[in-house]
């Protein structure tokens, strides 16, 4: 394809829009349970939207030129910091998301332990198996070895022995989650600390999901251990204000402790013969939108409007919990401490029960097995969810009774027996295709019903999901030749 000759009109650009969106998820209304944050206030929404537009062309690459973008940033950051547990110390930064907080602490960890440590030559980063994958994405950019540790098999908790016995003379961070994405626990953030500081680690806590609304929790009753910049020992916090602060995406914050370690997160260069770059983040040019939204967001809410929606969010949660156990197939993963409920069945394939949902109008996310983690199907809970929480539980009530009824997929124990067989060392770009295929999927086309391909990526070993994943989406994302 190429551009239209001559430009359409507005009203053609808005339908051919509509309709290029109508397969997507629903983002409002409290169906989609991953992904989607809604608090349900329209009326906020609306002015975050148009504090995006309004700073939709300002250039957050040069604060000098926008010292709008800069009050806004640093009122963001001390909001964090006051509700992070900071003091006077506290500094930090905007960042587009935590998957960009998180990169940043890490090569803020690396550049501070390098200028005070360069004997180590490789430095080691200790990760609890329920860290985020960003940190391993932070890992792979930055080279940095990531050092994976069981957690407690029962609570999904990082396991503070584990991790005290990872610790070797090249280790220069350790990484604690509250929450943690897959299960919604909190891991004990100051015994972390205490090791830290024992041995001179930098304790970053990935507080991407679960920060905004911990400290709303507990002031309403919710028991919720320390898990700040309060906690002694603790270097660097990312929180994400586009997670369950409900403002719009490309909206993170990460904190550190004092300007002595922030200075390594910064990056500036005056080698080339271009205008001299300073940054603070991995971004370099930026729109001013997010950053207005989220100002937007939080100055409409206020704290009263936040209290309210982590009431809501926590009785849903509350509600979703009770309704899970009462059904005898399923069972919770660990002890949610969050509004994120992780649950799996001992008598029936939970990929098989996403689909059927999926049928019913619900999105529920699945996660594959990894370490103690059986597979499992994840449930982000919103404010919005309250209104849906009866009737997302019937349906699923009738539909892990369906799925009792069906029995296992026919072709998937046949599919994973040949899957695995294969030497996936050896295996070229061909084969995973045709894996693909049989699973149902067609080069460069998007699923229908899943379960059959997560059953047999649940089957298989780590790369050899990550292989046939990064071949699936190296198709998927390859534009209709020139002139077609
Ligand atoms: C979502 C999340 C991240 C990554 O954030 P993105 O905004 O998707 O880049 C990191 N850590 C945790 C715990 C998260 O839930």
């Amino acid at each position: 394809m190429k551009i239209p000759a001559k430009g359409l009109n507005p009203e053609e650009i808005f339908q051919q829009l509509e309709l290029i969106r109508s397969h997507d998820l629903e983002t409002h209304g409290g169906r989609t349970w991953a992904y989607v944050y809604d608090h349900g206030r329209r009326e906020v929404e609306e002015v975050a939207k148009k504090a995006y537009l309004m700073f939709l062309s300002e250039n957050g690459l040069d604060p000098t030129a926008f010292p709008s973008l800069l009050h806004l940033e640093n009122e963001l950051i001390a909001v964090a910091a006051a509700h992070l547990g900071g003091n006077s110390e506290t500094v930090g930064n905007f960042t587009s998301g935590g998957t960009e907080s998180i990169i940043l602490a890490v090569k803020a960890a690396r550049d501070h332990y390098r200028a005070i440590k360069p004997q180590q030559r490789r430095p080691e980063m200790i990760l609890p198996v329920t860290a985020h994958a960003a940190f391993h994405k932070a890992a792979h950019y930055l080279d940095v070895t990531p050092v994976m540790v069981a957690v407690d098999p029962d609570t999904f908790k990082a396991d503070l022995e584990a991790v005290r016995a990872a610790v070797t003379p090249d280790t220069i961070m350790v990484v604690g989650s509250a929450v943690s994405y897959a299960h919604g626990v909190l891991d004990p953030i100051e015994s972390l600390g205490r090791l830290a500081l024992e041995h001179d680690l930098w304790l970053h806590v990935d507080a991407c999901v679960g920060g905004w609304l911990l400290p709303y929790f507990r002031r309403l009753g919710h028991p919720v251990d320390a898990f700040d910049l309060s906690v002694p020992g603790v270097s660097s916090i990312s929180m994400d204000y586009h997670k369950y602060a409900y403002c719009p995406k490309g909206a993170s914050v990460v904190l550190y402790r004092n300007k002595a370690l922030r200075k390594y997160q910064m990056f500036a260069c005056a080698r080339w013969t271009g205008y001299t770059v300073i940054n603070t983040a991995v971004q370099s040019s930026k729109s001013g939108g997010p950053m207005a939204a989220a100002w937007a967001e939080l100055h409409c809410l206020g704290d009263e409007g936040y209290l309210e929606i982590a009431r809501r969010t926590l009785e849903a949660t509350q509600s979703v919990i009770a309704g899970i156990e009462a059904i005898p197939e399923l069972r919770i993963l660990g002890r949610p401490e969050f509004c994120l409920v992780a649950f799996t069945s001992d008598e029936i394939n939970v990929f098989q029960l996403i689909d059927e949902m999926r049928e019913c109008g619900w999105y529920l996310q699945p996660q594959l097995a990894f370490e103690s983690s059986p597979p499992n199907v994840h449930l982000s809970i919103t404010a919005a969810s309250l209104e849906r929480v009866e009737a997302m539980l019937a349906d699923l009530r009738q539909c892990v009774a369906r799925v009792k009824a069906a029995g296992p997929l026919a072709e998937a124990e046949m599919l994973i027996q040949a899957v695995k067989q294969v030497d996936f060392s050896q295996v070229d770009e061909n084969a995973l295709s045709q894996m693909l295929a049989m699973a149902g999927i067609s080069p460069g086309g998007l699923p229908d019903r899943m379960a059959l391909v997560n059953e047999v990526l649940n089957a298989l070993p780590p790369q050899a999901r990550e292989q046939i994943l990064i071949t699936y989406f190296n198709d998927l994302f390859t534009p209709k030749a020139a002139g077609s």
